[in-house]
């Protein structure tokens, strides 16, 4: 059968909105989309990992497709699986339209979800939106996993941890950690690494690995080691439910990293029930690999795209996640990306939910004809509320990722200074690369769980030493020097949590499953780092003030009222501001030398430079302006009375 024909589509699409286990009044229906299927049998178990089936139903084919199985009573806390039969070959797979499953999410659960919802959560509502988004990136588990984080012992690495306020180093009641950190540092949005179940650790014994989690399983369920009791399909739920729910009252929105390009294995629950549709595959029969993790799933396809537009509703509606980051977004089709940013649109308001991607693969992938990827090509067309992640500002100020050894504008690097200027209006217009078109699309960073870390590839590229825990005084300006360049560009902010204070994983740029020793989060760093951490609290409060670098419309950029390059590895940018500071100068020396500036006519006053990012609460004035060298320096003109 041709998966990609009209046809196909037109006899088996269904929207019936229905399909996975629902409770009813008086009793449980399963609806299957199978259409390929020659018979389907349906499992019920008492529990999710053990023991046989207590109840075999034989579910009936009905239209587009989709097999129906009803029972008159009601089964939540039921486990249950299917027995499909395909291409000659019955295997046993769980549903991939679950929405609870069992330890390892072998087998699928009925669940009553409004029984899952934690005190409170009917009036659970996000924080207002700020001036600006910061978006924090953090892996659960990493977050509090270290005795100096604090944490209840029995929460750490758990979802659990997120419902602390008011950590502090090692409990001793004086430095705050996780979230009560996160809160003085000014972060307006969470982003949780995947927290869908992945299948790479045994949640029997999450101790033993450690794991990223970009291999999903169940798409709709939240993973199980991250929870106080994996073998109880009800309780991941509310525990995630209550970390969303945590971090709403602390002040945060909480975006989910979702991994829709592929799965853990092309032996799948989406393979196993209907083979061959949801992927990829070349002419010869062969799979596609754009992902580089053995698999592409066929975002194209009707009812491909059905699953993962419903999966994104349904996390925004029943856990109210703020936002989406997609895992290689340049694999997702452009069509599809457009579908989800309406439909979020249409239920929550026009760009409440933060819809961002990276706008690459890893590899070409077999789409069908016409098909367009969400890739950085795509990107100025594209919705203006799909943002991707940059990878010129990116590389420009700290060098490309591919290249360890490689500096950019900061570090040593020659001829960046007109990518540094692009950075600053968040490379929008046309160009080369990276083409945005608004900042809104722009999602300005440094650093992320994937590549060396900000202070490693510093330490690689500056220190002959390569001491990656003391801090040589280079590696320290330079961290500045970055930090305050892309703290000032236009663009909405990311940071890899830590990067503030000079987290390290001594140099290794993938750390996917290395050992929670070298991927947690350690507070006590936090603390030893304590000025760089301050540096960066007062770049984020400053910025919050500044509409020049808030500015997210597609005339944010003319602005930018000169841009020029005073000096060899020297930048600066006069932007049209419009607060307490008419305008503002940023420049940014990378050079060995004193810059002098010449200032025009008006009062200017200094916001920031190498030595602190609180000036702008003292508004000394400035007369003469001199940019030392590896500093940046930002002065406001304040506005004429
Ligand atoms: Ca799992």
């Amino acid at each position: 059968m041709d998966f990609d024909s009209k046809e196909f589509a037109r006899r088996f699409h269904y929207d019936g909105g229905d399909l996975g286990a629902r409770l009813t009044e008086k009793g449980t229906e399963f609806r299957l989309w199978a259409p390929t299927a020659q018979k389907v049998q349906l499992r019920l178990f008492q529990s999710g990992h053990e023991g046989e089936a207590f109840e075999t139903l034989e579910p009936e084919r009905g239209e587009k497709g989709v097999w129906l199985a009803r029972c008159d009573r009601r089964l939540d806390g039921v486990y249950y699986d299917y027995l499909v039969t395909a291409e000659g070959r019955t295997r046993p797979t769980a549903d991939p339209y679950a929405r609870a499953c069992g330890l390892n999410g072998q087998r699928s659960m009925v669940v009553d979800l409004s029984a899952t919802d934690p005190e409170g959560w009917q009036q659970d509502k996000a924080p207002a939106r700020q001036p600006e988004d910061i978006i924090y990136e953090v892996h659960v588990r990493e977050f509090s996993w270290a005795e100096s984080g604090g944490f209840p012992e029995g929460w750490r690495g758990k979802y659990k941890a997120f419902c602390c306020g008011d950590t502090t180093l090692f409990g001793q009641g004086g430095q705050p950690t996780g979230l009560a950190y996160l809160r003085q540092l000014g972060v307006t949005h969470v982003q949780l690494m995947p927290v869908y179940d992945y299948g790479s650790v045994d949640e029997a014994h999450p101790e033993d690995s450690f794991n990223w989690g970009y291999d999903p399983v169940n798409y709709n369920v939240p993973e199980g080691s991250y929870s106080t009791d994996p073998a109880r399909g009800e309780v991941r739920i509310r525990e995630l439910k209550e970390l969303v729910q945590s971090l709403h009252r602390q002040g945060f929105r909480v975006i989910m990293d979702v991994v829709y390009n592929h799965t853990y294995k092309q032996d799948s629950w989406l393979e196993r029930t209907v083979p061959g549709y949801y992927y990829r595959t070349w002419k010869d029969g062969s799979w596609s690999n754009g992902s580089a993790c053995g698999n592409d799933v066929a975002s194209e396809r009707s009812m491909c795209a059905q699953y993962i537009l419903d999966s994104v509703l349904y996390w925004a509606e029943e856990y109210h996640m703020d936002g989406f980051r997609f895992d290689l977004m340049g694999l997702v089709d452009t069509r599809l990306m457009q579908r989800i940013r309406e439909e979020l649109d249409a239920r929550f308001g026009r760009g409440e939910k933060l819809v961002f991607g990276e706008p690459w693969a890893a590899g070409p992938t077999a789409h069908k004809r016409g098909v367009r990827l969400a890739d950085k090509k795509s990107l100025a067309g594209m919705d203006p509320e799909i943002g991707a992640f940059c990878d010129g500002v990116r590389d420009a100020v700290k060098g490309p990722v591919m290249y360890r050894d490689k500096p950019g504008f900061v570090n040593g690097g020659r001829g960046f200074e007109q990518r540094i200027l692009r950075s600053v209006t968040g490379w929008c217009g046309q160009g080369r690369g990276f083409a945005a078109a608004a900042p809104s699309q722009t999602i300005t960073y440094l650093s992320s769980h994937d590549d060396m870390t900000l202070w490693d590839k510093l330490v690689v590229t500056l220190d002959p030493e390569q001491n990656f825990d003391q801090p040589s005084p280079l590696v320290m300006r330079a961290s500045r020097l970055a930090a305050a360049i892309y703290m000032t560009c236009q663009g909405r902010l990311f940071l890899l949590s830590g990067e503030e204070f000079g987290r390290t994983k001594q140099g290794v740029d993938n750390t996917y499953n290395a050992p929670i020793q070298a991927n947690r989060l350690d507070w006590q760093r936090a603390w030893d780092n304590r000025e760089l951490v301050e540096y960066y609290r007062g770049l984020i409060a400053l910025r919050k003030q500044l509409p020049a670098l808030c500015d997210k419309s597609p005339k944010a950029r003319q602005r930018l009222l000169r841009g020029e390059v005073p000096a060899c590895r020297c930048v600066t940018a006069l932007l049209e501001n419009g607060g307490a500071w008419s305008k503002i100068l940023l420049a940014y020396n990378a050079s060995s030398r004193p810059v002098e500036l010449q200032l025009e006519a008006g009062r200017w006053e200094l916001l920031a430079d190498e030595n602190s990012s609180f000036w702008w609460q003292e508004h000394p004035a400035v007369e003469r302006a001199r940019v030392q060298p590896m500093a940046a320096m930002i002065l406001g003109q304040r506005k004429q009375e």
